[in-house]
Formats: structure tokens, sequence, C-alpha cells
């Protein structure tokens, strides 16, 4: 059922008819005082009808009038919302598509900048492992049930401040804002198990999926690019390690601060 044919909640039948009785009662008012003006020198029957007409009209016309405006200008609404929805979102998986995830990071770290001091937060890169082979052996259907898979696996270990984008491929990202060094370890590794847990069901066996992951850690000011090629380059370095695993590092700009504990991991 499209979602402009939904039972309206309570919320939306007040809103409805507050901008009906509002509405008409505004007309009413414009016409009354109209009337009053205009005939105000008349005899008293004629300025009794003229303020019965006065007020009958605007009821008769006016009320059905706004109902009609607040239901279409509510199915715009719906529709509207549903259109930035699929607008920004990945049909496959439901995470952002690569453009909104983007965006919603680059917004994100430009009011960081803003703020007094930065937030900083973790960009994390996930990327199936040897996934042309589970095309290649169980079809491109089977493919997409297992990114679907991925991208729930990773959506169920995340924060709701968290956001996770399809970024291309079977390659998500993650943005973990205010996340420092061990809290982005963590999550980087949850998201690695949590995928390595949801497996793909072929026929009565179960296919085991894995995601390397590639984590850089921020602080201050730095670019959406900066992140991305600084978690390129770890999730490089854990499918060079062996995949289905998490490599982590900091922006190159925080790589000083943080030197001692990156031993210490
Ligand atoms: P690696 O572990 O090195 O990442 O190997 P890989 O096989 O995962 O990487 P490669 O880049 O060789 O192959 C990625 C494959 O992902 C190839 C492409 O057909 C498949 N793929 C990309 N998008 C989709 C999709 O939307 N659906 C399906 N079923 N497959 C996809
Ligand atoms: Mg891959
Ligand atoms: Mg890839």
């Amino acid at each position: 059922m499209p979602d402009h044919r939904r039972p309206m909640s309570k919320r939306g039948r007040l809103k409805m008819a507050a901008w009906t009785l509002f509405g008409t009662l505004g007309c009413l008012c414009v016409s009354l005082t109209y009337n009053w003006i205009a005939f105000r020198d008349m005899a008293p029957e004629a300025m009794r009808q003229g303020l019965i007409s006065a007020t009958v009209l605007p009821i008769l016309l006016a009320t059905p009038l706004f109902f009609y405006l607040t239901l279409k200008l509510r199915e715009l609404a719906i529709v509207n919302h549903r259109l930035n929805d699929l607008a920004s979102h990945d049909s496959l998986t439901g995470c952002l598509n690569r453009r909104a995830f983007t965006t919603l990071v680059e917004r994100r770290l430009a009011e960081d900048m803003l703020g007094k001091g930065s937030k900083g937060g973790a960009l994390l890169v996930a990327d199936a492992d040897h996934f042309k082979s589970i095309n290649d052996r169980f079809g491109h259907h089977q493919g997409d049930q297992a990114l679907k898979a991925i991208g729930d696996a990773i959506r169920s270990v995340l924060r709701s401040s968290d956001v996770v984008g399809r970024l291309g491929g079977e390659e998500f990202g993650i943005h973990l804002p205010g996340a420092d060094w061990a809290t982005a370890r963590m999550v980087g590794e949850r998201v690695r198990v949590a995928v390595s847990r949801a497996g793909l069901p072929v026929g009565d066996l179960e296919h085991r999926l894995s995601v390397s992951v590639g984590c850089v850690v921020y602080s201050g000011q730095t670019s959406f690019r900066e992140l991305f090629c600084a978690a390129d380059q770890r999730l490089y370095a854990a499918k060079h390690h062996g995949r289905d695993r998490v490599e982590i590092a900091a922006a190159p700009s925080l790589a000083p601060e943080l030197g001692d504990l990156i031993d210490a991991n």
C-alpha cells in the first residue's frame, strides 16, 4: 500500500483539522470585516442578510477547500520524503549510497571544525573478501543476497549516530563520530565478527562471508578525501595480511599524537 494511503496518525489528523479550522476562520474574518465596512450604512435588514451570506459562504467554500488542500499537501510531503529516501539510499542494501554518505560525513567534519573543539571520530572501509568467487560459484542473485546480509550485519552492530554507506560494489563505508582509537578498533572488530556470523545460505549449506576492514582515527581538521585514502590504505594492508581482519591507523594529522597508542595496540 503506498504510504499516502496509510491511516493517518493522530497528530496528522489534528494538524489537518487545525489548518481547516483556522483557514476557514481566517476567511470568515475577512469576509465579515469586508461586509461590515462595505454595507454598514445600509438598512438593518440588508445588513443582516449581508452578514448571513458573509458567514455562510466562507464556511461552505473554505472548509472543503482547506481540507482538500491540507490533504494534498500531506500527500506531497510523503512523496517528497520517499523521493529523498530513494535518492539517498542504495536500493539493494538499504544503506546510504556513496553520494549521500560522502555528503553526510563531509558535513559532520565541517560542523566539527566550526565547533569549539573537534570531536574527532573514525572512518572505516569494509570490503567483502573474495566476493567475485561468490558470484562465480553461486550466481549474481546469491551475490546480491550476500551483499544484503553484509549490510544488515554491519548495521546491527552500530550505534544510532554511526552511519553506513555502500561506497560501490562490495565496499561499505562506516563513520563513527566521536570514536577514539579503542572504540574504533572495537567497532571494526564487531563488524568483522558480525559479518562472519551472518553467512549466506546456499541450499542446505551456509557459505561463510567475511570482510576486511581498513580504519582511520582522526581528531582535528581533516577532509573526507584524506580519511578515505588513509582507510583505503589500511584496507589494502588488511587484504595483504590475509583478509578477514581489521587494520587501523591514525589520520596523518593525528599520527604523532597517537604514536604511543598505536604501538601499544
Ligand atoms: P578481494 O577479497 O580482493 O576484495 O576480492 P573480490 O573478489 O571481493 O574483489 P574483486 O574486485 O575482484 O571483485 C568484486 C566483485 O564484486 C566483482 C563484482 O562482480 C562484484 N559485485 C560488485 N557489485 C555487485 C553487486 O551489486 N551484486 C553482485 N552480485 N556482485 C557485485
Ligand atoms: Mg572485495
Ligand atoms: Mg572492492
